[in-house]
């Protein structure tokens, strides 16, 4: 784990930049064409992600939209006091090598102490198809434990990073410090380690090796930026 989230850095002079200026992560292409761009150059050169797996593997951007972890965080809260995980897919699309996250998608979900499964994919699938949207990750709380990625995490988020390698999981611990994390799995040694990994349980010990990193500290693809998003709850 990292150090706790740094509200402070997220709040730096950067957030307030429209999004068509952020993550033009490829050096090949970016200024060209934009209009007044150039005098952004030193801006844009610290708004290269730089985000990289541990094989060397460059990732696209992912912007998240900064209140909605406490908009998630909000919805769940009726749960979170029972001691009942919350979980809700990330949505949204790709422009310019970014992809920004959109929506926050409540699926119906049965959820325990310690898991929660979604049910009725298929209206999931139908809201997604409807919008054109792409999964981008996946958030859940921990409402009694600490921030972290379970074994049983891992395996759920093994399915998300296989298909998009920028994929995020964000583990909401809210009555924990730090009460929110943004991971990905490291590649290698986390995906093949927990992709190959066939032991039975729900919660099992995984190899003593760095198997989730965060992806919001300096070396990551992900940012908060204040931009706008849409929230749907479908258990209602
Ligand atoms: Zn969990
Ligand atoms: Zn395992």
């Amino acid at each position: 784990m990292g150090p706790p989230a740094g509200l402070t850095r997220r709040s730096s002079s950067m957030a307030s930049l429209p999004l068509g200026l952020l993550g033009r992560g490829s050096s090949g292409r970016k200024n060209k064409g934009l209009d007044g761009v150039s005098e952004m150059q030193g801006v844009l050169e610290e708004e290269e992600f730089l985000g990289v797996t541990e094989g060397g593997q460059p990732l696209r951007n992912l912007v998240l939209p900064s209140s909605l972890v406490d908009t998630f965080v909000a919805i769940a809260n009726s749960n979170t006091d029972k001691g009942i995980e919350t979980c809700g897919l990330l949505m949204g699309g790709l422009s310019h090598n970014t992809f920004t996250i959109s929506h926050l998608l409540i699926p119906k979900q049965e959820g325990t102490p310690d898991t929660c499964m979604t049910t009725h994919e298929e209206e999931h699938f139908t809201f997604q198809d409807e919008r054109d949207l792409m999964t981008l990750g996946w958030i859940h709380t921990h409402p009694t434990q600490s921030c972290f990625m379970s074994s049983l995490d891992l395996h759920s988020h093994a399915s998300y990073q296989v298909m998009l390698a920028e994929a995020v999981a964000i583990v909401c611990a809210p009555n924990h410090d730090p009460s929110f994390g943004i991971f990905r799995m490291t590649d290698p040694p986390g995906l093949e380690t927990i992709v190959k990994c066939d032991i039975k349980g729900l919660f099992h010990p995984h190899p003593d090796l760095p198997i989730y990193t965060d992806v919001d500290q300096s070396w990551g693809h992900c940012r908060m930026r204040n931009i706008p998003f849409e929230a749907v709850d479908l258990r209602r």
